[in-house]
Order: structure tokens, then C-alpha cells, then sequence
């Protein structure tokens, strides 16, 4: 704690993986003696930077932009770029953990890092946030590369920023370097189902959770948080398996929608328009917009909070038991507060951490680099039979290992120590690296 003041999410990320890789750590005293544990929670490398741009008034603003090389033991440094007025250093950094983790779950040759700004694009204009994204490569560039570090989206970074970000890093590289950036455009070098792999591979993770428990999304009742990437594409193949989703957000309120999220308006609303999710209650009959209450409360067999972290706590846990919620998949990353994972866990609800149910996307990411490496692209098809079986591996991984050391139907226990594992192991044979 003293070695990372303020670094609050970092910190609770940290403590949660700790606190289950216990059992590993006994099975294995060469990773206490190469002090692993110690090693992987400091970064390889870690930049911080200035970004100054003009928005359309010529007024001048001075953002700072994160990039966090965590490890990169199993390849290149992997993970998305968070656009949010949040982020700072302890937010780069958790995600960066919780990514080391994930990416060497997906059994891919993808090292851990994330990075990001504080740059907030709602509300800009497209010039403004053009001009942002090429201040921002200006500096980052250079630390970047298909064998070095391969940023990819998060919030507030879709398909519109990665296009200007990556035409601003082919300008001053002079490469049409396509393996350098994920989640590109389909036209210039990016691979189908990048897109939805988030939240499609979210809800094939728990539909295998699901089935373990001898249950289907088939009638159920379903809350989806967020109305962003993730959580859109989770809404459409919950819907393709059977699913009802009633509720959806985002930072300004909920709507209920009891017949079911009509998933064409709010692809409109929000991927179109770019506007609220009020907008999409104003033009469906019978969907309620709500604010200042939590989406929790709307009665479901289904939670997958794909919006931000810590967006679920110990009431809204409790809520969910109340209601007969049996599983929750967290589509975002540690969406779930400690003291809320508890209590679900404690109540029966079988519990998708993230690290291994939203790995969906960074395995996605991996496939687009395969695809950018063979000057080959894949069908919609098969590139989403490729992301489902990677989903169904993971999810068979981690209850395997949670059988295996005891704590059988504990998928966080599964993952932290089967991720934990495979990196341990390749920084084992690298050597004091
Ligand atoms: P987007 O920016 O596309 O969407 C984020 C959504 O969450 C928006 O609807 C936003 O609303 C909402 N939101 C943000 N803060 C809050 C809040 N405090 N309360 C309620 N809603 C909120 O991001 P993504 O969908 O890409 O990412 C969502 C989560 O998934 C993040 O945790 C991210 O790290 C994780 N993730 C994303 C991956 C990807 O491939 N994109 C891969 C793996 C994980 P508003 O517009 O009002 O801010």
C-alpha cells in the first residue's frame, strides 16, 4: 500500500487475486523462492504523458495519457485504452492487472498492459476528438509495435477513436502496420466479430455456467448494465439464446423495458445518435426511464453488469438474491464489489468473475492479430465458432481448477489460479527478467 499510495482499484484488484492464489502458491514453493508474486505486481514499465489540444472554440486543453506495460511474459504487452474523466494512474493500473490474468487464460500468446486518458469524449465533436487521438499517438507511438504493445478499445474508445488513432500512428510511422492497434475498422485491417466478442463471449461464458447448473437463458429474465459496447452485444446474443432482457443503463439512469430491450432502437440511440439512454424510453411505449435508483432492484435470473467497476454492491447483491437471480457474469471489469461477490456467492448465484467471462474481447483481439499477420481475414462464421470455443475452454479451465484445488463452482478461484499459473510458469523459464 505504501509502495502505491491512492491506488484504491488497483489495490482491491490486487487483494483479490492474492487472496485466492493461496492453494498455488503451497503447490509450488519455486514461485515463492523466484518471487513471483512480488514480480508480477509491479510493473515492467510504465508511462505517463501530457496530451494538449485545441478544441473547436481554439480554446486549449492539457489531458494526461497512461500507458502500463504490466508483463509480458506470454507475448506482447495486450489491452484496451480507457477515454473516461476518471482515469488515473491506480485505474490504468488495475485494469492492467486484471488483464495479465485474463489474457493468459485465453491459452493466446498475449502479455498485459492498459492504458488511457482522462480525455472525456461525450459531448465533443468528432474534429475534437480527431485532433485528441492524434495528440494522444503523437506520444504513444512510439512505445507501440506488433511485437511490443498492442492497445486495443475500451470506454470511451470504439471504432471511430481506434480509426483516428491508427491512421495518426501509419502517418508518422510511414507503415501500414496493421497488427499495431485491435478492434480497427473491417475495412482497413480489422477482423469480424472484434466488435461483439465482448459481450458475446460474456454471454457464452455464462450460458456454460448455465448448463453446468443444468439451466439455459432459454425464458429467462435478464439485467444487462451499461449501454455501451459490451453491453450491447451481450444484449443481442442473450436475446439470440432465448433471453429477455428487461433493463439496461448508463450513467445517468435505467430503463425497465418489461417486453424486452428492442435492441434495433437502442443500436440507434446510442451507436447512431450518440445520445442518452432517456432517449431510447421516449420513443418505445411501455419502457420507463428511471434515475436514482439501481438497476439492481429490476427483478432478474440473469445480472451481467457491463458498464464500469464497482457498480454492484453489497445491497444491489442483495437485491439480486431476493429477487431469484442464479447467475451473474460480469461483462465489465470488477463491476462487483468485494463484499457484494460474498454475498452472492454465499447465496448460491453462480459468479463470472471478468477476468475470465470478458476475456471474450482481448481473445478476439489476438485473432485479429493472427488474421493482420497472414494477410488473411476470416468469416463472421467462423470467427465467432473460434470465439465460442475459446469461451467454453476458459470457462471449462476454471471449473476444472476450482475442482482441482478444492473449492468446486468457485470460477474466482479458478481463474485467478489458473491465470496465475500459466504466467508464474513462463516467468519461471525467462529467468530474473
Ligand atoms: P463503453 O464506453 O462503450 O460503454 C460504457 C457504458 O457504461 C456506457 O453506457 C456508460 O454510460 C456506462 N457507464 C459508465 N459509468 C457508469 C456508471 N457509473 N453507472 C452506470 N453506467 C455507467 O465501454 P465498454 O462497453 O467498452 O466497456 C464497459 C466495461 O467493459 C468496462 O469495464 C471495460 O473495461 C470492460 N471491458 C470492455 C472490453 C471491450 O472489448 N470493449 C473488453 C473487456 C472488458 P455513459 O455513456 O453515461 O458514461
Amino acid at each position: 500500500l505504501a509502495r502505491n499510495p491512492g491506488e484504491v482499484e488497483f489495490h482491491q484488484a490486487v487483494q483479490e487475486v492474492l487472496e485466492s492464489i493461496g492453494p498455488a502458491v503451497d503447490k509450488h514453493p519455486e514461485y515463492a523462492d523466484a518471487r513471483i508474486v512480488e514480480r508480477i505486481c509491479e510493473p515492467e514499465r510504465q508511462i505517463i504523458f501530457r496530451v494538449p489540444w485545441e478544441d473547436d472554440h481554439g480554446e486549449i486543453h492539457i489531458n494526461r495519457g497512461f500507458r502500463v506495460e504490466f508483463n509480458s511474459a506470454l507475448g506482447p504487452y495486450k489491452g484496451g485504452l480507457r477515454f473516461h474523466p476518471t482515469v488515473m494512474l491506480g485505474t490504468v493500473k488495475f485494469l492492467g492487472f486484471e488483464q495479465i490474468f485474463k489474457n493468459a487464460l485465453t491459452g493466446l500468446p498475449i502479455g498485459g498492459g492498459k492504458g488511457g486518458s482522462d480525455f472525456d469524449p461525450r459531448g465533443r465533436s468528432d474534429r475534437e476528438v480527431m485532433r485528441f487521438c492524434q495528440s494522444f499517438m503523437l506520444e504513444l507511438y512510439r512505445h507501440l509495435g506488433e511485437y511490443t504493445d498492442v492497445p486495443a478499445g475500451d470506454m470511451g474508445v470504439g471504432g471511430r477513436e481506434l480509426g483516428y488513432l491508427f491512421g495518426q500512428y501509419k502517418r508518422i510511422t510511414n507503415r501500414y502496420e496493421s497488427g499495431v492497434l485491435t478492434g480497427k475498422g473491417l475495412i482497413y485491417g480489422g477482423a469480424q466479430v472484434r466488435k461483439e466478442a465482448t459481450g458475446y463471449g460474456c454471454t457464452f461464458f455464462v450460458d456454460q455456467m448455465l448448463r453446468a447448473r443444468g439451466e439455459s437463458f432459454d425464458g429467462k429474465d435478464v439485467v444487462v448494465s451499461g449501454s455501451g459496447n459490451v453491453a450491447i452485444y451481450t444484449i443481442e446474443k442473450v436475446q439470440q439464446l432465448g433471453g429477455r432482457v428487461v433493463a439496461c443503463s448508463d450513467s445517468s439512469g435505467f430503463v425497465h423495458d418489461p417486453k424486452g430491450i428492442d435492441l434495433e432502437l437502442l443500436k440507434e440511440v446510442k451507436e447512431v445518435r450518440r445520445e442518452r439512454i432517456a432517449a431510447y424510453a421516449e420513443q418505445r411505449a411501455n419502457a420507463e426511464f428511471v434515475t436514482g435508483r439501481s438497476v439492481w432492484e429490476v427483478p432478474c435470473a440473469v445480472a451481467m453488469p457491463s458498464a464500469t467497476q464497482n457498480e454492484l454492491d453489497e445491497d444491489d447483491a442483495r437485491a439480486l438474491l431476493r429477487n431469484g437471480c442464479i447467475a451473474v457474469g460480469e461483462g465489465a471489469n470488477m463491476p462487483t464489489t468485494p463484499g457484494a461477490v460474498r454475498i452472492l456467492m454465499e447465496g448460491g448465484v453462480s459468479f463470472a468473475p471478468g477476468k475470465a467471462a470478458n476475456a471474450g474481447g482481448v481473445a478476439a483481439s489476438a485473432l485479429e492479430m493472427q488474421q493482420n499477420a497472414s494477410r488473411d481475414s476470416w468469416t463472421f462464421e467462423y470467427s465467432e465458432t473460434r470465439l465460442r470455443e475459446i469461451m467454453v475452454d476458459i470457462h471449462d479451465r476454471c471449473y476444472a481448477t476450482a475442482e482441482e484445488y478444492g473449492v468446486p463452482g468457485n470460477y474466482v478461484a479458478g481463474a485467478n489460479i489458473g491465470g496465475y499459473a500459466r504466467v508464474a510458469e513462463a516467468m519461471l523459464a525467462l529467468g530474473l527478467i
